[in-house]
C-alpha cells in the first residue's frame, strides 16, 4: 500500500494570490465606487481569523490526519494516484463538503465552529479568509472517512479539500454580478454564495455548495439571488464585535451557558448542543423555519417563492391559545 505520497500544500501556495486579489478588489471598489464595502476593523478581524485557522491546523491537524492514517491502514482498497482518481476524489469530496457545511448550519455543535465565517456584516474577499479555529472539535473529519475507506489516499483527500477551499475564495465578492447561465447552473458562484451569507428569512439555510451548486439543486436547498431582494449579510443575531477571541469562541460559550442551566433534563441539555441553532427547551427562541414562518405570516404573498417553497405561516398567538 502506498503510504509515502505527497501533494503540494496548495492553500499556502495560494496565499500570495489571495493578497493580490484582495488588493485588486479594494482598487476596484475604490475607483468604481461600487462592488462591495470594506471596513478596516472588519477586514483585519477576518485576516486574523484566517491566520488563526492556519495556526490551529498546525497545532491540531495531527488529530484528523492521525484518524485518516488509521483508516488508511484498515482499508484494503487503494485507488492509486491516476489523474481520473484525483478528479473523482475532487467531485466526491465536494459532496462531502456539502454535507459538512449543511451540518455546520443545522447542528449547533458544528455551527459553533462555522458561525464565525458568517459573523461579518460585509461581503468581500477578506470574508472568505474568516475561517474557524475550532473545526477539529466538531468531529466532522468522520465525514471524510468513506473517501479514505474507498481507497483515496489521505494526502489526496486533503489536497482536493485544499483546492475546494481555494475555489471558494473568489466567490466572496460583490464585484461580480451573475455569470453566464451554464456557469450559474453548475458551479457555485458569487451570486449563489452571497445568498448563503444572507440573514434575510428567504435566504436562510440555502446554497451549502462548495464548488458545484448542483448538490443544492439535487437536495432541495438551492435559492437563487433575487433581483429585488438585496442580501443582508451576517447572522440572525449579529454579535457586534471585532474581537477575534469572541468571534472564535462566542457560540461555544453560549452552548456552555445553555447546557449548564439549572433545572433542565439531560435530554434538554443534549438538545441545546445538537439541535439546530435557535432551538430552546421552552420555545422562546426561533430556528430558521420559525423565522421563515413568521415572515410568511406578515408577507403571505411570498408563499411558494424561492426560499419559502416549504415554509408554512405560523398561526397567530391568538389562534395558538384557542387551539
Ligand atoms: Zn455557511
Ligand atoms: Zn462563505
Amino acid at each position: 500500500m502506498t503510504d509515502q505520497i505527497t501533494f503540494p500544500d496548495v492553500v499556502s501556495l495560494a496565499v500570495p494570490l489571495f493578497i493580490a486579489a484582495i488588493l485588486a478588489e479594494l482598487f476596484w471598489i475604490h475607483f468604481k465606487g461600487r462592488g462591495g464595502r470594506y471596513e478596516t476593523r472588519d477586514a483585519m478581524t477576518s485576516l486574523i481569523m484566517g491566520a488563526g485557522n492556519v495556526a490551529s491546523g498546525i497545532l491540531l491537524g495531527f488529530i484528523a490526519y492521525g484518524f485518516f492514517m488509521v483508516l488508511w491502514q484498515v482499508t484494503p482498497l487503494d485507488l492509486g494516484t491516476a489523474w481520473w482518481v484525483i478528479a473523482l476524489c475532487f467531485v466526491l469530496d465536494d459532496l462531502r463538503y456539502y454535507w459538512v457545511h449543511l451540518f455546520g448550519h443545522r447542528i449547533r455543535w458544528v455551527w459553533a465552529s462555522h458561525v464565525n465565517h458568517h459573523s461579518s456584516q460585509h461581503y468581500n474577499l477578506t470574508t472568505a479568509l474568516r475561517q474557524t479555529w475550532t473545526g477539529t472539535f466538531t468531529f466532522m473529519m468522520v465525514v471524510r472517512a468513506p473517501l479514505i475507506l474507498l481507497g483515496f489516499h489521505p494526502a489526496m483527500v486533503l489536497f482536493v479539500g485544499g483546492l475546494n477551499l481555494i475555489y471558494q475564495f473568489w466567490i466572496h465578492t460583490e464585484a461580480i454580478g451573475k455569470l453566464p447561465r451554464w456557469v450559474e447552473a453548475v458551479m457555485n458562484t458569487p451570486s449563489h454564495h452571497r445568498v448563503h451569507h444572507g440573514r434575510n428569512p428567504r435566504y436562510l439555510d440555502s446554497n451549502y455548495a462548495g464548488v458545484f451548486i448542483v448538490w443544492d439543486r439535487l437536495f432541495g436547498t438551492f435559492v437563487p439571488e433575487q433581483e429585488d431582494e438585496k442580501v443582508d449579510y451576517g447572522l440572525v443575531h449579529n454579535i457586534g464585535t471585532f474581537n477575534p477571541l469572541r468571534v472564535a469562541f462566542h457560540e461555544w460559550a453560549a452552548i456552555w451557558r445553555d447546557v449548564t442551566r439549572p433545572g433542565l433534563t439531560v435530554g434538554q441539555r443534549i438538545r441545546y448542543a445538537v439541535m439546530p441553532p435557535g432551538w430552546s427547551h421552552d420555545g422562546s427562541r426561533s430556528m430558521s423555519d420559525g423565522i421563515k414562518a413568521r415572515h410568511l405570516a406578515r408577507h403571505p404573498e411570498a408563499a411558494g417563492t424561492p426560499g419559502f417553497e416549504t415554509a408554512a405561516p405560523q398561526p397567530s398567538p391568538s389562534a395558538r391559545t384557542s387551539a
